[in-house]
């Protein structure tokens, strides 16, 4: 097979020879003298143009080349004349390889609304808007790989089906072969799930962090970049119920090596969507935002600022005292930080903002506990735009006091057994986070949905593709 890509094309200057395009029309105009066809490959956001002579094809088969039909293009690549474009391919010959029917192709005419790309989720890829979402989400996976290979991290895969319930991460979606119509019960009448294929309760995971320690425990400095599942019903434009998780897990690392980290590695991934999505990511700052290019700018060139959980609420107590803002929610040492404070602080400090040292209760059961006994070596990263975009901690590596955490939470001991005995055999301090992947790419891509930055978006009631 012997065609080129037309980003490859667009980028060489070696004209006058026989190529072949194949993709998908995006316009046909012209007609007597003259007919002009703009070819979409994905490969990259621009079009090649395809000129081709009313008197060498036939009628039949430039009826069939219309907005969203298949072709291939053979023919000879020439430096361009026209307006707007520097080459243009000669064409000698047409195929067509699948037709749309005019009248029935959704994506006739330019600017439809993204809620309604969204019910069209099997053609939205065509469009320009996420042709480049989804080439920067590539480039961001592809980022990430190699961001943590090139600092001696090991891709770990911890499982997708899982037996624990301890992350109190979100609700969970439950894995079952049982007949739902006819489970077998036990005596109490509850559902014997002994008699499941697992012989146990089972789950999607919602973190693969329990067992990405197990790795950094044995290989030192891992990751994790895998799906998750939350079935928590909020519909906001930040949350989904299948989402993607980097989750690297570091030995010897504490709070603030974990904080150095997970900057470096933000900085890192915004830094390489300058680098390598130029064409894509200014096609999304003039379309969408005209702020976008520069906000990512301003990331890479500070350093992001660093704040206690109690100091953030000095702060937003002082800030509603002075009437200088109004919140919903009284910020109150105690209670989690709402959506409108993390963006506040984020305002405030003009930039991303790491809060660590939040009290005990409000954080999950394994983040390392402080010598006042109230706080935990917690560290959320809130970033402008999205809020939080990382969560993370120092993990705690004692095991009686990880033990009295389990008990004090009513975590079944039984079931996170494996990862209590990791702080009998060989414990030693260690960090990790959590990066969510859409919201990385909500940042780098100014879209403003979650489910604008993913193909297939599962949300509640949401599962059509
Ligand atoms: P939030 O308060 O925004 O719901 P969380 O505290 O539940 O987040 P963590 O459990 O710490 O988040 O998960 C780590 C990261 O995963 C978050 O910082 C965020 O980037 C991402 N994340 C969490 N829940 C979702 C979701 N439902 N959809 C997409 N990304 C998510
Ligand atoms: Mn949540």
């Amino acid at each position: 097979m012997s065609y080129s890509k037309i980003k490859a094309l667009l980028g060489s200057t070696d004209f006058d020879r026989a190529v072949t395009v194949k993709g998908w029309v995006r316009s046909r105009r012209g007609g007597k003298p003259v007919w002009f066809i703009e070819i979409n490959d994905g490969s990259t956001i621009r079009n090649i143009q395809a000129v081709a002579d009313p008197a060498q094809f036939s009628e039949e088969l430039i009826a069939q080349i219309t907005t969203g039909s298949c072709i291939g293009v053979e023919g000879m690549l020439v430096a361009s004349q026209g307006k707007g474009q520097s080459m243009e391919i000669q064409a000698k010959t047409i195929t067509v390889y699948g037709t749309a029917d005019a009248t029935t192709y959704p994506l006739q005419k330019k600017g439809h609304s993204l809620e309604f790309l969204r019910e069209i989720a099997h053609l939205r890829p065509r469009t320009n808007t996420f042709g480049a979402v989804f080439r920067m989400r590539h480039h961001m996976s592809y980022a990430i790989h190699k961001f943590f290979n090139d600092r001696g991290f090991f891709n770990l895969h911890t499982p997708i089906i899982t037996g624990s319930d301890a992350e109190g991460a979100g609700e969970m979606f439950r894995v079952t072969t049982l007949d739902l119509k006819n489970p077998l019960r036990k005596e109490d009448g509850s559902i014997d799930f002994s008699q499941d294929f697992f012989g146990k309760e089972t789950n999607l995971t919602v973190s693969g962090q329990l067992e990405g320690e197990l790795g950094a425990l044995a290989l030192g400095l891992i990751y994790t970049f895998g799906p998750t599942f939350r079935a928590e019903n909020s519909n906001t434009p930040r949350h989904l119920a299948e989402f993607w998780m980097i989750e690297p897990e570091m030995a010897f690392y504490d709070v603030n090596d974990n904080m150095d980290l997970a900057e470096e590695m933000l900085k890192y991934l915004v830094q390489y969507a300058l680098d390598n999505c130029a064409d894509d990511l200014k096609f999304l700052n003039d379309m969408y935002d005209k702020e976008l290019i520069a906000r990512l700018q301003s990331v890479v060139s500070k350093p992001f600022t660093r704040i206690t959980y109690t100091q953030g609420i000095e702060i937003l107590t002082e800030t509603m005292l002075s009437k200088k803002k109004k919140f919903e929610y009284k910020p109150e040492w105690g209670a989690d930080l709402q959506k409108e404070h993390e963006n506040y602080l984020v305002e405030h400090f003009g930039g991303p903002v790491m809060v660590t040292g939040y009290p005990k209760k409000i954080k999950a059961f394994y983040m390392k506990l402080n010598d006042d006994n109230e706080t935990v070596r917690g560290m959320d990263i809130l970033f402008p735009w999205i809020g939080e975009i990382i969560g993370g901690s120092q993990r705690e590596d004692d095991y009686e006091k990880l033990l009295a955490r389990v008990k004090e939470m009513n975590i079944h001991e039984e079931s996170v057994w494996w990862y209590l005995e990791t702080r009998k055999f060989g414990s030693c301090p260690h960090s990790g986070f959590g990066l969510g992947f859409e919201r990385l790419l909500l940042f780098v891509t100014g879209m403003t949905n979650i489910r604008d930055v993913i193909p297939f978006p599962r949300a509640p009631k949401n599962a059509e593709f």
